[in-house]
């Protein structure tokens, strides 16, 4: 008996900005076969951490959808938006061990002021960091001003990243990856100032709490694994194994995300679908499954699963 296998936990997380579309639905065949090869258990958790981007109806769309080809996953979908609570939690955990703290800069501030662009734009040059906060004894001055701007909602928080260091890890199709995240992201937003949470923390706390040991998504996420890591070594949780597969572009290289799947889904269609997603991630999938049922084709695809076909890049041409 395989020990490894039964503890395999792994999941899809879509964020509800619009429908399931091709690119998603790469990450949910992947995440999904990995698992079931694996005799593993899938769960589907909903990213709506940030409502002002949902898209109204698009979330039961999803998970229609994943139903309609056949998803089946193993317990009840937790929905972010119901989390802020416990997401709340882990940020004064952070708070308390002086890991962030508050910022009250504007956009126009931080690109005026900012000298560093890193990965994901200007770096932020710290001007809110205060300078006494790694004191054993933290001055009242901060400690005030912190306390103050949590519940009013007027700053946001950022994480401390001088002592993270080079940030390494071995992803599982796109190989060793490394981040000095000081350099290359700078101090990061984990809840902003309309009180939201910023998805790097909703993900590295959910994922700790629901025991997700791999998780099998978009290549478009690798630049945010180091921040994800980051985090889960403050909060003293276990890294999960990642795997990143390619983000689905069209032949101008532009990802699809912004487009919906093409052809209404039935079950014809889904079949053929994944039939498609299957050859997309190497798996060649034999020519007469073509025209399989939705239950065969699983069937197939979970028994020939092989991550070690799927093409190491972050990006690849899906032509429709
Ligand atoms: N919710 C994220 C997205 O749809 C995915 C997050 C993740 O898989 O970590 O892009
Ligand atoms: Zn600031």
């Amino acid at each position: 008996m395989s020990t490894e296998s039964t503890d395999y936990v792994g999941r899809f997380a879509p964020s509800p900005t619009g429908p399931l579309h091709f690119g998603s639905l790469v990450a949910a065949v992947a995440s999904y076969c990995d698992a079931r090869y694996n005799q593993g258990k899938w769960l589907v958790r909903m990213e709506d951490v940030d409502k002002p981007r949902e898209m109204a109806g698009a979330a039961d769309d999803i998970l229609r959808t994943l139903e309609a080809f056949g998803f089946e996953w193993d317990s009840e979908v937790i929905n972010q938006s119901q989390r802020s609570d416990i997401y709340e939690d882990h940020l004064q955990h952070l708070q308390r061990n002086g890991f962030i703290y508050a910022c009250t800069c504007s956009r126009k501030e931080i690109a005026d002021s900012a000298i560093n662009i890193g990965i994901d734009g200007a770096i932020y040059p710290k001007t809110c960091y205060p300078k006494t906060y790694f004191n054993k004894t933290i001055n009242s001055n901060t400690r005030e001003r912190h306390a103050s701007a949590s519940p009013m909602g007027t700053a946001s928080w950022r994480i401390n990243v001088d002592s993270a260091g080079l940030i390494a890890f071995k992803d599982a199709i796109q190989g060793n990856i490394s981040q000095q995240l000081a350099h290359d992201v700078g101090d990061f937003i984990l809840k902003r100032k309309d009180g939201l949470f910023a998805y790097q923390l909703a993900v590295v706390v959910d994922d700790a709490l629901q025991g997700i040991t791999h998780i099998v998504r978009g290549a478009d996420l690798l630049d945010s694994t180091p921040r994800q890591i980051y985090l889960q070594q403050l909060l003293g949780v276990t890294t999960p194994h990642y795997a990143h597969v390619p983000v689905v572009v069209n032949a101008d290289g532009e990802k699809l995300s912004k487009q919906t799947l093409a052809k209404p889904i039935t079950a014809e269609t889904s079949s053929a679908l994944v039939f498609e997603v299957l050859q997309f991630l190497g798996q060649n999938p034999p020519f007469e499954f073509k025209n399989a049922t939705l239950a065969e084709m699983w069937r197939w695809a979970i028994a020939h699963w092989q991550l070690e076909k799927i093409p190491r890049q972050k990006l690849q041409i899906y032509n429709t």
